[in-house]
């Protein structure tokens, strides 16, 4: 998955036109900047890759989802349903908005279970998050069906599937919200960035102003714009935008080398009658930034991730006993280790986590390893890793 592998020339590039000028802030300084408007520019080329009307460049991939439901008017006491199995930032996210997180069991597409989502609806919910784990996606056409009939907001984190796709529309494109995150370690990276994506033209209005102080960018003089209600600061730099733009023009090129990858891991462990793969939904093509794949159960994952670690095959992850994907490790979520006081509503709202099971979770999370698909790998290299993975998997079983 990760782009930072491939940093190069390209990259250094765009980089230089910033420092050339000097301007590393998006927004004002036109005399100074020789026409360089890098953060503008990725804007407009993620426009097209993610064919959405909208898209607002912030800080990360936290901030996307933060902004993303500030923008919608998600706030205080209400909740919004996230799965049990993604990175940490998206319960951070809701709740840095004094959201509730209501974590519910994935399925065998290891984004949220429909079923489960439609019975933790209540009074307050206002959003439904997918989480598009590990390059791939949810049910989307279900998801969508009950957001419609309960008349609450579908968000897409699509962090992980940057260039995946469900029925022709890109992940991120199919909700009224997607977010992405271009940390270090994404399918292309600023080094730290992230964006909203919309098509819908007062959510974008309002992520543009919230994520920049309420800042209205009318005309051109920054000191005199207006501020029609308040916001934070989650802006992206000048420099970190030039990085991404020089990425996101090799991001077809980083898709093709992932998917060849993948490939060959697949086919050569598909061998392996115990071994099963992960449910992409009818219509989806993921991102190929993972394989993922099940075990027969918990004691032969773990010893497979073991003998992983033993034999020298890197960046493959047993999440159930992991400490940042998992719900089963968040106990600082559990036990609510906050560094300030949490509001009430939050606080009672996340009392079940003491003591509620996820079953169906678990059923799925132990079984399953989560190998990185990196795009630097030779073909030697790989061909090796493809048969130590069958080695490991055959002994283990
Ligand atoms: C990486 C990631 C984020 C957060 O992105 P940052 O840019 O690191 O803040 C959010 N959600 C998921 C699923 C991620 O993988």
């Amino acid at each position: 998955m990760p782009g930072f592998e491939l940093f190069g020339d390209a990259e250094r590039k765009e980089v230089n036109d910033v420092l050339d000028n000097g301007v590393l802030m998006r927004y004002g300084f036109d005399g100074m900047r020789k026409g360089h408007w890098k953060a503008k520019e990725l804007e407009s080329q993620l426009q097209n890759t993610f064919k959405s009307k909208h898209v607002q460049l912030v800080s990360s991939g936290t901030a996307a989802v933060s902004v993303a439901l500030a923008a919608a008017g998600v706030g205080a006491g209400d909740e919004v349903i996230m799965p049990t199995f993604t990175f940490v930032a998206s319960f951070e996210a809701i709740m840095m908005l004094g959201v509730i997180p209501v974590l519910v069991d994935i399925d065998d597409t290891l984004a949220v279970c429909p079923k489960a989502v439609e019975a933790a609806i209540t009074q307050k919910t206002k959003a439904v998050m997918v989480v598009q784990m590990c390059g791939s996606m949810g049910n989307m056409d279900a998801l969508q069906t009950i957001c419609n009939k309960h008349d609450l907001l579908l968000v897409e984190d699509a962090c992980q599937a940057i260039g995946g796709s469900y029925k022709g529309k890109p992940l991120g494109s199919i909700g009224d919200l997607g977010c992405f995150s271009f940390d270090f370690v994404k399918t292309i990276t600023c080094g730290e960035g992230g964006a909203v994506i919309t098509n819908n033209k007062d959510y974008y209005l309002n992520a543009d102003h919230y994520s920049d102080h309420g800042h209205d960018h009318v005309g051109n003089d920054r000191g005199a714009e207006t501020h029609p209600f308040l916001g934070y600061n989650f802006r992206i730099s000048e420099l970190h935008a030039a990085v991404g733009l020089a990425q996101i023009k090799r991001l077809p090129e980083f898709l093709e080398i992932q998917k060849k990858n993948f490939t060959v891991l697949r086919e050569v462990l598909s061998e392996i009658p115990e071994v099963t793969f992960r449910r992409v939904p009818e219509g989806g093509e993921e991102s190929y930034a993972f394989l993922n794949f099940f075990l027969p159960d918990l004691e032969i994952a773990r010893k497979v991730s073991q003998a992983f670690k033993e034999n020298g095959v890197d960046a493959c992850f047993h999440y159930y006993d992991n400490n940042w994907h998992y719900i089963r490790k968040w106990d600082h979520l559990k036990n609510l280790k906050s560094l300030f006081p949490i509001s009430i509503e939050v606080k009672k709202g996340l009392e079940y986590l003491k003591t509620k099971e996820f079953k169906q979770s678990d059923n799925y999370i132990a079984r399953n390893i989560s190998c990185l698909i990196k795009l630097s790998w030779t073909e030697e290299e790989l061909k090796q890793r493809a048969n130590t993975m069958l080695n490991c998997i055959k002994s283990a079983l």
